[in-house]
């Protein structure tokens, strides 16, 4: 990625600075008061200004990774057809279903790999505070807890036009309407039916698994 964002010319340096900060959520003061705690330098002025070049560059080793994980995703997949089994999941900013940032993926069943991302927001500061012409990236309006629907149904729709593929069986954790809406959706037509199953999210097989052990020491 350094090497995208370099072509405005940063040192490296401040361009990773600045993108460490971004990482673990904190932002230009949080970065003063760690350089002072190791006295260190401040941070560069231009930390704010490296964020765009930091998104652009991010865009673009995203998009990549993604598309290559299509093409690994068709090839590993039977006879090279277009129709695969994907597991949708969301993820939000906060738990509890009031989040104002929610993300939503696709991921193939035959190489484990994310296949297509989408992000849904509720709130844009612009528009609370500017109130005025604005390109504006609020994309969702609603319940947190319905934007994995949303989000599911927005790349079944997609899939086909921008990857080749369609997602032919849907496997989710059964904690969202993503199957129901992403069914009554049709996105390949009326007479390709999605199929549904449920599976065990990585997180609970991993915490089954942490019992088990746990369960077994303890006898
Ligand atoms: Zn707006």
């Amino acid at each position: 990625m350094s090497s995208d964002v370099n072509r405005n010319r940063s040192f490296n340096v401040n361009i990773r600075f600045s993108y460490s900060m971004r990482c673990i959520g904190k932002g230009q003061r949080s970065g003063q008061v760690f350089c002072a705690m190791l006295n260190l330098p401040p941070p560069s002025s231009k930390f704010v200004k490296s964020n765009s070049a930091i998104l652009d560059s991010l865009k673009i080793v995203s998009l990549g990774s993604l598309l290559n994980a299509v093409r690994e995703a068709k090839l590993l997949n039977n006879n090279n057809s277009t129709d695969i089994i994907v597991a949708c999941d969301g993820s939000w900013q906060k738990r509890g279903h009031t989040s104002l940032n929610g993300m939503i993926s696709v991921t193939s069943i035959e190489s484990g790999k994310v296949l297509d991302i989408k992000c849904l927001t509720k709130y844009y500061h612009s528009c609370a505070v500017i109130q005025d012409d604005h390109e504006c990236v609020k994309n969702f309006v609603g319940a947190s807890g319905n934007m994995e629907a949303a989000g599911a149904v927005a790349m079944f729709k997609r899939s086909w036009s921008d990857q080749g593929l369609r997602y032919v069986k849907y496997l989710g954790d059964g904690d969202s309407k993503g199957f129901i809406k992403v069914s009554e959706c049709k996105s390949y037509g009326g007479n390709v039916k999605i199929e549904n199953g449920i599976y065990c999210s990585w997180s609970w097989v991993s915490t089954c698994s942490v019992l088990k052990d746990y369960v077994a020491v303890r006898i």
